[in-house]
């Protein structure tokens, strides 16, 4: 697996502009569209076969929400498969040399992603750019699809953010992509709009989606997206 990884990320990097451009998006979509019909039908079969769930946020749908999210959501998958391609510049290996390596990038990726994420979201929630950031908070009770449906704009700062720390930092692609595709993972998953009813611990575990289906309730809370380390900070949190 870690072989045919490295194989296709040589390739990748060979590739004509065009070729991996191609290549980004394919993996972009694919982890758009599973993750979300994973999350959608998973979550569903939970709360309505097992009872063992609910809904975070009961209000209704809006008319055309979900094809309206698709679509923006499609769009975001090559703009940041377009700005992929800026790591194909400065990357520094496929691979760390060694664990001890490994650990650091993705520990300092992590950081980075953390302060980087929090501060964008907030200058997205000010005046300058309360157009941009609108597009996404049009879904105002949330499905998995809302995760990327974001105006290009959005896309682009999010897109930015493995090429802004590769300017600082070293980090192998290898890492990058394993990072990127997790993290999409995880993003599609804080916009499942569900709880566990049952099981304090897993319930636990799983309610960062509670946690940001709060910011998509309340606009000036619940900024942060992995960890609530920037919200506590700075006095934005607002329990899940
Ligand atoms: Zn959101
Ligand atoms: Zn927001």
């Amino acid at each position: 697996m870690i072989e045919l990884l490295h194989q296709t990320i040589e390739f990748w990097l060979q590739a004509h502009w065009s070729i991996a451009l191609l290549m980004s998006a394919v993996v972009n979509i694919i982890t758009y569209v599973t993750a979300s019909c994973f999350f959608s039908c998973f979550f569903k079969w939970l709360t309505e076969h097992q009872q063992m769930g609910q809904h975070v946020d009961n209000r209704p749908l809006k008319a055309g929400q979900v094809k309206r999210e698709i679509k923006q959501g499609l769009i975001t998958c090559l703009v940041l498969a377009a700005c992929s391609l800026m790591t194909r510049w400065w990357y520094s290996g496929i691979w760390p040399a060694g664990w001890g390596l490994f650990a650091w990038q993705v520990l300092l990726f992590a950081l980075f992603y953390e302060t980087y994420s929090y501060w964008v979201h907030r200058l997205l929630h000010g005046r300058t750019f309360s157009s941009v950031h609108a597009v996404h908070h049009r879904s105002t009770r949330v499905t998995p699809w809302t995760a990327y449906s974001v105006h290009p704009v959005e896309a682009v700062l999010i897109g930015i953010t493995a090429p802004l720390f590769i300017l600082l930092l070293p980090l192998s692609l290898g890492v990058a992509f394993s990072l990127h595709i997790m993290g999409m993972v995880f993003t599609i998953f804080i916009h499942s709009n569900f709880q566990l009813r049952a099981n304090r611990t897993l319930a636990r575990l799983l309610s960062a989606s509670a946690y940001h289906v709060r910011h998509h309730q309340n606009g000036q809370v619940n900024y942060a997206f992995t960890t609530a380390l920037w919200d506590r900070l700075m006095g934005t949190k607002k329990a899940s």
